[in-house]
C-alpha cells in the first residue's frame, strides 16, 4: 500500500505523530493509500526549513527560478501518463479528463510562470523637480498553499509556480482526500534537486495541519482554494497576524440561455459544464435559466443527451462521469437531491446509482448524473453549492429576471451567458456580480487574466499580473536628484 510522506527540507519524513488517514479508490471504496496526519511539529519544521531557504531562494535571478519551473515541467511531462492514473485513481475523475485538463493544465501553470517572471515590470515615475520615483516588487516570504482535493495537482501548482516564481519559498498543505499527486510533485522536485526547503509538502487534515500552517506567524501569506466555509475560519485566522491571504472558494453559478442562442452549441457545452469532473469544479454552471420561447426544447434535448452519458469506470473508454471522490460527498450530494425533492422538485433523470455497475465497482461512490426541475424559489439547493453532478433547470421570461436570479445566492464566482446577440451579452455580463463570465463557452483559461470571485466566492484576484502582484509586495523607492 502506498504510504505517503512529508517533504521538509528534502527529506522524506514520517508524520511526527506517526499516525496516517485512510485514503479511498473513490471507484471501488477500498483503502489504497495512507496519508499523514500531520501535527503542528511537522508544520514548525516545514516553516522553519522554508524560512531558511528563503534567505538564498529569494536572491536568485528570475532566469535561475524560470529554469527550475522548466526543469519541473519536464519531468511532468516525462512522467504524464503515471500523473494521469494516479489523479485519475484518487480522485475518481475520467483519465481522458485526467489527461486533458488536470495534467496538462499543471504544466503549463509551471511554464506560464516561467516566462511570466522574465517579463515582469515595475513602475517608475518622475516628479516636477527632477525626483525618480521606482517601484520594487520584492517576494513575501513563506507562502502557505491550502489546496482543494477536486482538481489537485492542477490547483497545487496553480499557487506553487508563482509562489516560487517570485522568489517566495512554499509550505504546501494538499487535500488529505487527494494526496497523492502532491507527494509525487515532491518526489520529482527531490529528483531535479530543487534546493532544499524551497518547497514543502506537509500532508494532513484541515483542522490541525493546515490550521496550524495558517496560524504559524513564521508564515507570510496565504493562499487557499477550497469551500467557503473554511475560507471564513481561514479569514478569521489570519487577520490579527496581517497576512496577505487570497481565498478562492465556493460557487452556485448561474448558466443563462437565451431564445437567439445556437442550441446544439449551448446544450454540449452546457452538459460539460453541469457534469465535468462529476460536477465537482467550482466553476460548474449548477443553476441554468432557459428562455420561456425555447425551454421544452432545451429540456428534451438536454435530459435526452445527459441520459446517455456514461457513468462507471474512469479509466475506461467513453465513461463521462466517474464516481464521486468519497462516501461522505456522496451522501451530501444525495441528501440535497432529497431537498429538492421535498420542495416540490421533479428529478427528471438520475439521482441514484448507476444499476449496471460491475462487481468491482459496486461499493464505488457513482451518482448518475441528475437534473432537477420545477424546484421551489426558496429551496435551499438553488442558494447552496452542491459540488456535485446535480442541475436545476428553470424558465425565464425577461433578461431582467435571469440577472436577478442569477445574482440571488450567497456566491459570485461565475457564469455563462449564451446568446448570439453581443450588444446583449455585453450588458448582462456587467450586471452579474462574479469575477467571471463566460458568452458562447465554458471554463476557456486564459492565464494571463485575473481569476477570482466575490461576495461568498472569495477575496482577491489570482492569474497573470495579479499572481504576481500577489505574491510580491510593493516598495516605492523615491531619489531626490
Ligand atoms: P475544504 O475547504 O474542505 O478544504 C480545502 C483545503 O483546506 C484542504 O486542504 C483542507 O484540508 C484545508 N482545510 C480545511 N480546514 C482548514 C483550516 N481550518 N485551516 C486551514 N486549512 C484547512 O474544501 P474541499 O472540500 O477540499 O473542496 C471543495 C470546495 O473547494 C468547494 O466549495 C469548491 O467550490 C471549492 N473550490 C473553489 C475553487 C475556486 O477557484 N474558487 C476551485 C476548486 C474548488
Amino acid at each position: 500500500m502506498l504510504k505517503i510522506k512529508n517533504y521538509i527540507n528534502g527529506e522524506f519524513l514520517e508524520p511526527n505523530s506517526d499516525s496516517y488517514l485512510d485514503n479511498f479508490n473513490p471507484s471501488t471504496g477500498e483503502v489504497y493509500s495512507k496519508c499523514p496526519d500531520s501535527d503542528a511539529l511537522d508544520v514548525v519544521l516545514a516553516v522553519t526549513s522554508s524560512k531558511k531557504a528563503f534567505v538564498k531562494w529569494s536572491k536568485t535571478g528570475a532566469q535561475e527560478r524560470a529554469d527550475w519551473l522548466h526543469k519541473i515541467a519536464d519531468k511532468l511531462e516525462e512522467k504524464f501518463d503515471e500523473f494521469a492514473l494516479a489523479e485519475t485513481t484518487d480522485v475518481g475523475k475520467p483519465l481522458w479528463l485526467s489527461k486533458k485538463m488536470d495534467i496538462t493544465r499543471a504544466i503549463e501553470n509551471f511554464r506560464f510562470f516561467a516566462s511570466k517572471i522574465l517579463h515582469k515590470e515595475e513602475r517608475s515615475t518622475t516628479m516636477d523637480d527632477g525626483s525618480l520615483n521606482y517601484e520594487l516588487r520584492q517576494p513575501v516570504g513563506v507562502a502557505a498553499l491550502i489546496s482543494p482535493w477536486n482538481l489537485p495537482l492542477y490547483l497545487l501548482t496553480w499557487k506553487i509556480a508563482p509562489a516560487l516564481a517570485t522568489g517566495n519559498t512554499a509550505v504546501c498543505k494538499p487535500s488529505e482526500v487527494t494526496p497523492v499527486t502532491a507527494f509525487m510533485l515532491a518526489k520529482v522536485m527531490d529528483e531535479v534537486g530543487l534546493p532544499k526547503g524551497v518547497c514543502n509538502f506537509v500532508f494532513g487534515s484541515g483542522k490541525e495541519t493546515g490550521s496550524a500552517l495558517v496560524n504559524h506567524p513564521g508564515v507570510d501569506l496565504v493562499s487557499f482554494t477550497g469551500g467557503t466555509e473554511t475560507g471564513a475560519v481561514i479569514a478569521t485566522d489570519v487577520a490579527s497576524q496581517f497576512k496577505k491571504t487570497s481565498l478562492e472558494l465556493g460557487g452556485k453559478n448561474a448558466n443563462i440561455i437565451f431564445k437567439d442562442a445556437d442550441l446544439d452549441k449551448a446544450i454540449e457545452t452546457t452538459i460539460k459544464s453541469s457534469f465535468l469532473n462529476q460536477g465537482e469544479i467550482c466553476l460548474c454552471g449548477s443553476r441554468i435559466f432557459i428562455q420561456e420561447e425555447i425551454f421544452e426544447e432545451f429540456k428534451e434535448s438536454f435530459v435526452k443527451k445527459v441520459k446517455e452519458l456514461k457513468v462507471g469506470d474512469p479509466t475506461a473508454e467513453g465513461t463521462f462521469c466517474g464516481p464521486l471522490v468519497s462516501k461522505g460527498h456522496l451522501d451530501k450530494v444525495m441528501s440535497c437531491i432529497e431537498l429538492a425533492k421535498k420542495d416540490q422538485g421533479v428529478v427528471l433523470t438520475g439521482g441514484k446509482s448507476p444499476e449496471d455497475l460491475p462487481q468491482d465497482l459496486s461499493k464505488g461512490y457513482f451518482l448518475e448524473p441528475t437534473i432537477i426541475d420545477e424546484l421551489s424559489d426558496c429551496s435551499e439547493l438553488q442558494q447552496q453549492e452542491v459540488f456535485g453532478p446535480v442541475v436545476t433547470i428553470r424558465s425565464f421570461k425577461y433578461p431582467k429576471e435571469a440577472v436577478k436570479w442569477a445574482n440571488t445566492t450567497p456566491y459570485g464566482l461565475s457564469a455563462s451567458i449564451w446568446t448570439k446577440d453581443i450588444s446583449r451579452a455585453h450588458k448582462v455580463a456587467a450586471q452579474l456580480d462574479v469575477g467571471t463570465v463566460w458568452v458562447n463557452t465554458w471554463l476557456k483559461r486564459d492565464l494571463r487574466m485575473p481569476f477570482g470571485g466575490v461576495k461568498a466566492s472569495g477575496l482577491g484576484r489570482e492569474g497573470g499580473e495579479d499572481s504576481l502582484k500577489f505574491f510580491t509586495e510593493s516598495k516605492t523607492v523615491c531619489i531626490s536628484l
